[in-house]
């Protein structure tokens, strides 16, 4: 028998971002993200799911839904990690083309993945209207591709021509240099593509708006209890026996959404080999003077650019959010930040002079099919991971579909569904080889290839 640990070795604050900032002057302050205390005593449930972001709360969402007892388990507060701090971008696509699938895998896979990836936001839209999340303020705006060279904008109107003509949809568009620049405010693009099924939302008000609906409906949410041993139940009795510094956990089936923190503890460390964490970075300006701000973004949507080492910029609360990976720094170092803000003013000069008011980084879990993976690694544990900077509505998604393997299910998971983990091949040497794949992307966007 497992013995209860005595103390919790990584509670953490919420990360000091802009999400936190506007909670704290949102009507509700803070207290929606410290809802659940650490579990203190021995518990049994039929399913226990560890991280409470997304995936982890879309599981039991969908859990409780289906009257199955379950509990969701964090080492940190609720949205602690990706899901509380990233840019709120809602997209429907993988980073794998559909025309890309195609070639790979055949028109019918990649109508399939079209199908999921759209799904992930009606789910978001569903969550939003179910659990009444205006605070979230979704607002499906589109988002726009820019194109920083010819050669980009010709590939991606290429790809809205393909998706358009031979999967049916006809939500993308193609936009001049003159209308990128008129909406953006920037000069830096040749032209882009709109997808008009995408939007933004504030990513901590949504997680912690599920939670405390997941809440409302009686769903247990432990914070600050992570998961340090995993067992299996001894004496021939099937299930897993899970030890937290406050209790121990019998649970028949384990949901493991624990993403690209999965490293936090020993117990979950085997699903971080599934992923190459890489870092990502944001900045928010000061609130922009009123004639920047009515010329820059008028639409609110999301925008992305063609760069391989991307970066991506929205508004929001009066504020430029530009965000980037950055395969070089740790989370909090201020190199990231530095390269970001450069970025941003070689984009928009007019930001030159304004002031970074929040800057903030968290871990995104890159996979090495460049796609999500949902599987059971046994035959009581169910993973859900690696959603490659796109899981705010692919992890709402996903999560249910874990929930459902979890339950004996097979839902519709097209490329994304695995068996067992598959560990990311030379794994210890992930951050070296992550420096001179992004050293490299970064001298083919200097030289605009
Ligand atoms: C800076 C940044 C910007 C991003 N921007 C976007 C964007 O604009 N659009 C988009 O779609 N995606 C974006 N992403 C990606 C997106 O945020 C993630 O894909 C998504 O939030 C993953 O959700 P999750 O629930 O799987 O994982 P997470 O939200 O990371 O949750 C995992 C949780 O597991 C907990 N945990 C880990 N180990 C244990 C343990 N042993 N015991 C208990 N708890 C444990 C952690 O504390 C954490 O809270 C961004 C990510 C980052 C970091």
């Amino acid at each position: 028998m497992l013995a209860p640990a005595v103390h919790n070795p990584s509670q953490r604050p919420q990360p000091d971002s802009l999400w936190r900032a506007m909670a704290a002057r949102s009507a509700h302050k803070l207290a929606p993200v410290s809802m659940g205390a650490p579990l203190a005593r021995d518990l049994s449930v039929d399913v226990a799911v560890i991280g409470a972001g997304y995936s982890g709360l879309a599981a039991a969402y969908a859990l409780q839904k289906r009257g199955v007892d379950c509990a969701v388990f964090d080492a940190n507060p609720v949205g602690w990690g990706a899901s509380g701090r990233n840019g709120g971008v809602v997209s429907s696509k993988f980073r794998l083309s559909f025309p890309l699938i195609d070639k790979l895998h055949g028109l019918d896979t990649a109508k399939r993945m079209h199908r999921l990836a759209h799904e992930g936001v009606r789910v978001v839209e569903s969550f939003v209207d179910e659990f009444g999340l205006e605070r979230a303020h979704f607002e499906r705006t589109g988002s726009l591709r820019c194109a920083h060279t010819e050669r980009a904008f010709a590939a991606i109107r290429a790809e809205a021509d393909w998706v358009r003509t031979q999967l049916g949809d006809a939500s993308m568009s193609v936009q001049s240099r003159e209308e990128v620049t008129r909406e953006t405010g920037s000069a830096g693009f040749v032209g882009g593509v709109l997808s008009a099924d995408a939007g933004t939302i504030l990513p901590l008000e949504y997680v912690c708006g599920i939670a405390r609906g997941l809440t409302a409906r009686g769903v247990p949410i432990y914070e600050a209890t992570p998961i340090v041993e995993i067992a299996r139940s001894l004496r021939g009795a099937s299930g897993a026996v899970l030890r937290t510094p406050g209790g121990i956990l019998h649970a028949k089936q384990v949901i493991v959404a624990t993403n690209a923190y999965s490293d936090l503890t020993s117990a979950t460390a085997a699903y971080q080999r599934e992923l190459v964490p890489f870092r990502s970075a944001m900045i928010a300006t000061a609130r922009l003077p009123a004639e920047l701000d009515a010329r820059l973004m008028v639409q609110r949507r999301s925008y992305t650019e063609t760069r391989r080492m991307m970066k991506w910029f929205r508004k929001v609360d009066g504020r430029m959010l530009f965000g980037g990976r950055d395969a070089f720094g740790k989370e909090g170092q201020a190199t990231g930040f530095v390269a970001l803000r450069r970025a941003m003013v070689a984009l928009f000069p007019d930001l030159a002079d304004v002031q970074i008011e929040y800057k903030w980084s968290g871990y995104v879990g890159m996979t090495f099919n460049a796609l999500p993976h949902v599987g059971r690694s046994d035959d009581i544990t169910t993973f859900c991971l690696g959603y490659n900077g796109a899981g705010v509505a692919m992890a709402s998604l996903l999560g249910q579909h874990a929930a459902a393997l979890a339950l004996g299910d097979t839902p519709e998971l097209a490329l994304l569904g695995q068996q067992g983990l598959r560990p990311v091949p030379f794994h210890s040497l992930r951050a070296p080889g992550v420096r001179v794949v992004a050293a490299w992307y970064q001298f083919l966007d200097a030289v605009g290839a």
